[in-house]
């Protein structure tokens, strides 16, 4: 008998734009949410788009309520699920920068109602993917979640956000190239699904955001276009794979095994950039093309070395040594990088 099936759960509005903040109502009633919204923010963005939000809805009628947190931990989740169920919310929106989003998609999972994203800064793909993680004293828990009903992304909002968010952005979509290579690697070595249209969705999104790293500019609203336009693409690859598998490799282990040694490092998308031009490295050796992967990086002004994250070199070997361990995912770095092999790919790659 065909067993084969395959279920995809896909954002269904997805409005980006200058201004598009002002169509919350219209992309939310298209969906047929019902009930009252409760917003879900912390304090920046709570500012720059959450109250506008907010405002929307009370000019509508809709009685919306809203919650502004403070840090991502699951005592926020659960905060936002306490929240919802005293006021009896019918959906959720998530405003912020990707904290608030990971938590409203975790809190509408567990109490089974719709969410939409509206970031207010193009900083990871955790914004349109259905997928969700906070911080567990020195761990980090992903889980699976509901992708977002309706995506909002305000391109004037997303360009006054720090700069350094917008490309930390970029290379969390740049570190795709690697992420499919592993997701390859692992069909290869240990059977592990593997979804071609996924895979060259995934790829051909980095290629287009660095093909277009000319008009990735500081000051420039265009890039935020540019860049949450990809965002968006790379969560669809997600979806479609029902894994993060498409934008997550060995280059991710790295970056989540280097919060845990240092809790206050770099931002998400520069530990992984940095961590993908040394994967890219132990793929395809000296001559390969890990040199692309750090030009296109440095491109977009993006962080290329130790140094440049504000993270010591030991910490580096160390992250890269024991990244296999973080979850059970296979990629290239296998069952684990010697110290002389690390230290090896990360001086030749220039990164330490
Ligand atoms: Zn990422």
């Amino acid at each position: 008998m065909f067993e084969k099936r395959t279920w995809i759960r896909l954002p269904r509005n997805v409005v980006v734009g200058h201004g598009v903040l002002g169509q919350t109502i219209e992309a939310v009633s298209e969906l047929h949410l019902t009930g009252r919204p409760l917003v879900v923010s912390s304090p920046t963005p709570h500012d720059v788009a959450g109250k506008r939000v907010v405002e929307q809805f009370e000019d509508e009628g809709y009685d919306p309520s809203e919650i502004v947190i403070d840090e991502a931990s699951f005592d926020a989740v659960q905060q936002v699920i306490d929240h919802a169920s005293e006021i009896d919310a019918g959906f959720l929106l998530g405003v912020g920068g990707g904290k608030a989003i990971d938590i409203t998609k975790m809190a509408a999972d567990d109490l089974g109602l719709g969410f939409v994203s509206v970031p207010t800064a193009a900083s990871h793909d955790g914004i349109v993917s259905g997928r969700g993680s906070v911080p567990e004293g020195d761990t980090r828990h992903s889980v699976a979640a509901e992708p977002p009903l309706a995506v909002i992304a305000d391109t004037e909002v997303l360009a006054e956000a720090p700069w350094r968010l917008t490309t930390a952005g970029c290379a969390d979509i740049i570190s795709n190239y690697t992420a499919v290579r592993d997701w390859q690697l692992a069909h290869r070595l240990k059977n592990v699904h593997y979804s071609e249209y996924a895979g060259a969705l995934s790829q051909m999104t980095a290629e287009m955001l660095v093909e277009s790293a000319d008009s990735i500019k500081q000051g420039l609203e265009e890039s935020s276009w540019i860049v949450v336009k990809a965002l968006v693409s790379s969560g669809v690859a997600m979806s479609i794979a029902d894994s993060s598998r498409p934008a997550s490799g060995a280059e991710h282990l790295f970056s989540h095994q280097l919060d845990r040694l240092v809790p206050d490092g770099a931002l998400h998308g520069h530990q992984v950039g940095v961590g993908s031009i040394m994967t890219e490295y132990l793929h395809s050796g000296q001559k390969g093309k890990w040199k692309d992967a750090r030009d296109a990086l440095a491109a977009i002004g993006a962080p290329t070395t130790a140094d440049e994250l504000g993270i010591d070199d030991e910490t580096v070997i160390e992250a890269l040594t024991t990244a296999h361990q973080i979850r059970d995912r296979y990629t290239v770095l296998g069952d684990g990088m010697s110290e002389e092999a690390a230290i090896e790919a990360a001086t030749v790659t220039g990164v330490i």
